[in-house]
Formats: C-alpha cells, structure tokens, sequence
C-alpha cells in the first residue's frame, strides 16, 4: 500500500518522520506493506523547482489514495504568479475535499485547560471567505481602489448540505447531537442559507438532537462548558479559529488532528501551521500529525470495509495515548522530556511490543 508523505515546511520534515516511524510499526506489526514515497512540496520545492506545488508531485496527489500532508508556511510563500502555490489550497480543490474533520478530545495524563471534552469538528472546506479557493475563477478578494478592499463570502445549497450530512453521520454514531455554529444573526443571507440547509438534513436523522449557537458565544462556551458538545458543525472560517480553539483547550495545538475527506479522497493533515519558531529544533509535538494519520488509516479501512486494517488503527490511537499519558514519555510543549523523534520512537516502541 502506497504511502505519499509531504513533508512541507518549517517543523513539517521533523513532524512527518516521526509520523513515518509510527506508521512503519503499525505496517509491520499489522503486516500491512506500507510503501513510504516522499515528495517535495514548499519552500524545499520552490528552491530547487521554482514552484512550492510541482505538477508532478500533484499529478501523484491526484493518484494516491494515503496522504499525509506536513504543514506549510504559505505566508512566507512568493506570488502565485512567481510559484507560490498554497498547496492546502490546490489539493482541496482538485480532490473535492470539502469536510475538515477535527476532533478534539481531554487524553489520560495530557495537562490541559478543560477538564473534560470529546468533541469533533466538522468545517466545511472548500467556500466561506477562503478568497484563494472559493471561487472558480479569479480570486474572492479584490481592491476597486487603492483604499477599499473587498471580500467575498460564498455559501452554497449543495456546499452546506454535503458538510451538514457528513455532520449528522457522525453524530448518528458518535454522540447525539449536532450543534450547527453560524452568524445568522448578522450574515443573513449566507448563515441563512446554510442554517437552513443543515436543519433540512438534520430532519432527516430523527435521533439526533440539533441546537444552535451563534459563532460569538461559542468561543465563549466552549471555555466554559467544553464537555457539552459531541458534533460541531459550522462553515469554513469560523471552524478554521474554533478548531484551534478547541485543540488548545484540549492540551495544545500539538494535540489537533485534521482529515481532509472528500466522497473518494482523504488526506492526513495537522490542523497547526509550520510554526517556523521552533522549527529545526526537535522540539515539535507530532501527536497532532500521527493521529491525523491514525485517522487517515480508519476513513480508508472504513470505506473498504476492512476489519483488520480499522484493528491497526485503533492500535495506533492506543499507543499514542499509552505514551501521551506518561509524563517520561511525553514532549517538551506540556513538559516532558522527549523530542520530536524520540517521541516518535516511543510509540513505536509501544505498537512493536503491543499484544493484538
Ligand atoms: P502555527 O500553528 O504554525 O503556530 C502557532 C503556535 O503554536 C506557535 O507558537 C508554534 O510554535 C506552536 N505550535 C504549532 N504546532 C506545534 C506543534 N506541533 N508542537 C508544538 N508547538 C506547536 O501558526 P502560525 O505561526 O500562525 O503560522 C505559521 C505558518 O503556518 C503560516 O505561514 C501559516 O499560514 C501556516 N499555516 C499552515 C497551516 C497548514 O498547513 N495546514 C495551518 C495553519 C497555518
């Protein structure tokens, strides 16, 4: 089973071979053959290619069906016109991935600022105010003069029912009740709409609870009461900020995990950024990325119906939260010893000794 890792920029490399040594464990005790190919995206690329997405590697993207996806430091990156290409952007686009998956859960032993959640994000991925992706043609942003820029913010019929489904399956198995988050109160055209479409698929699955909560109070409720939400569905933009919300009340953004789903692709990405400001230091938390790529492995054995491979993944999420329990084992952002491949080793150190 082919394997596509990019590792991206900033702590990207070293976040993305300690995901890999985890992965090789899991390969070998499970016997799954994962064939592990890397490929240059980023800073890396646009040095020795002139451009942060090659066409080759896309063209490789669009072939694979397991990706996991490092993170990018697009801020730092040159025109789109130069080679810059926002790979999230690209990818998301060409593969259709329209629901960001981000679960956010309080782990045994892992200090953090709530004292209970298990929560699951569902962003929708591809519309909102994401001015480079939600159009299209051109561009969602635009400057009429010098002194007045303009933004435009696009919710779709068929964009908020597709999301709102993937909303409501969750809850159907995880948890019971969905809590749609929108600013329909101000945006009342566009939360309008896609407050309607998700109460209209929400009809449809009678044994579960629906609630609303403007955008605003969320942030606020999710302070107070983090353990009242099970399924949270909400647009592009404001799932972006909750997500990272709700990793660090959860034990830091170390610890938030993000699928990119689509009906026929899925790709394994963090939901932080590059952090270029401890990058190159061995000092990154992978948890995130790993259990991102535990995540990748349960969609794929999922959509085919594949017992053993789903056993590997639940393995996998076992030995992470075996070695994020112990305080000897966990990484320097909550106070442990261990650097990023150390932390790595650790667990595949765990999934090697693991008893099936
Ligand atoms: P960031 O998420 O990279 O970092 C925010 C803070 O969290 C930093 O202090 C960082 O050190 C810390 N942090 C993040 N991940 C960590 C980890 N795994 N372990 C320990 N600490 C961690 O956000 P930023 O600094 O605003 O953005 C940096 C770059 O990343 C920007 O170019 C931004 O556009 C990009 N970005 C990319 C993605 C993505 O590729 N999915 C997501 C968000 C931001």
């Amino acid at each position: 089973m082919k394997l596509l890792v990019l590792p991206g920029d900033g702590i990207g490399p070293e976040i993305t071979k300690a995901a890999c040594q985890v992965l090789d464990a899991i390969s070998s005790k499970f016997d799954l053959g994962f064939k592990i190919v890397r490929r240059d995206i980023g800073l890396e690329a646009y040095r020795q290619v002139r451009s942060t997405l090659p066409a080759d590697v896309m063209e490789e993207i669009i072939e694979t069906e397991l990706i996991i996806l490092g993170p990018t430091d697009t801020y730092a990156y040159p025109a789109e016109s130069e080679g810059g290409i926002m790979p999230s952007k690209a990818i998301r686009t060409a593969l259709d991935l329209y629901a960001n998956i981000r679960p956010s859960r309080t782990r045994k032993g892992v200090p953090a600022m709530a004292s209970k959640m298990d929560l699951v994000l569902i962003r929708e991925n591809t519309e909102g105010f994401y001015a480079d992706r939600n159009m299209f043609m051109g561009g969602g942003e635009f400057m009429p003069t010098p002194e007045v820029a303009l933004s435009v913010r696009k919710i779709t019929k068929k964009g908020s029912q597709r999301i709102a489904k993937v909303a409501f399956d969750f809850a159907e198995k995880k948890g019971k009740k969905v809590t749609i988050v929108h600013k329909a109160n101000v945006l009342k055209l566009t939360d309008g709409l896609f407050l309607r479409e998700a109460y209209e698929v929400g009809n449809a699955y009678p044994d579960v609870k629906i609630e609303e909560v403007i955008v605003d109070a969320m942030a606020a409720l999710l302070v107070r009461q983090p353990e009242s939400f099970e399924v949270v569905l909400t647009t592009n933009m404001f799932g972006d900020i909750l997500s990272d919300q709700c990793a660090e009340l959860s034990g830091g953004l170390g610890f938030g995990p993000s699928l990119n789903a689509g009906d026929d692709h899925a790709i394994a990405q963090a939901a932080h950024g590059s952090a270029p400001d401890i990058a190159g230091q061995n000092i990154a938390n992978p948890t995130a990325l790993i259990l991102s790529a535990q995540m990748l492995l349960d969609w794929v054995a999922r959509r085919r119906d594949d017992a053993h491979l789903m056993q590997a993944a639940t393995y996998m999420e076992r030995a992470i939260d075996q070695v994020i329990s112990q305080p000897q084992t966990q990484t320097k952002d909550v106070g442990g010893p261990l650097g990023t491949k150390a932390f790595g080793e650790a667990v595949a150190e765990v999934i090697k000794n693991m008893k099936e």
